[in-house]
């Protein structure tokens, strides 16, 4: 699985924060998301899932490894 995170269409809600907190992080300056790990844990899948679902700007997306 792979982690896309598009910062352009982030708005900075903080949503992946709060779901998925340890994998996603805030820019201090801007308050975008931080590119995180983008190749993450397989067990992080559940929490990274919920957290795409969450972003109002549709600015996470996962995709399958195969
Ligand atoms: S939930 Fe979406 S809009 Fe909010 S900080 Fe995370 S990536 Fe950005």
């Amino acid at each position: 699985m792979e982690l896309r995170v598009d910062r352009e269409r982030c708005i900075g809600a903080g949503m992946c924060v709060l779901t998925a907190p340890g994998v996603f992080d805030q820019d201090t300056e801007d308050g975008r998301v931080v590119p995180p790990d983008l190749m993450p844990a397989p067990e992080r899948e559940p929490a990274l899932r919920e957290a795409a679902q969450m972003c109002p700007s549709g600015a996470i997306t996962l995709v399958s490894a195969d």
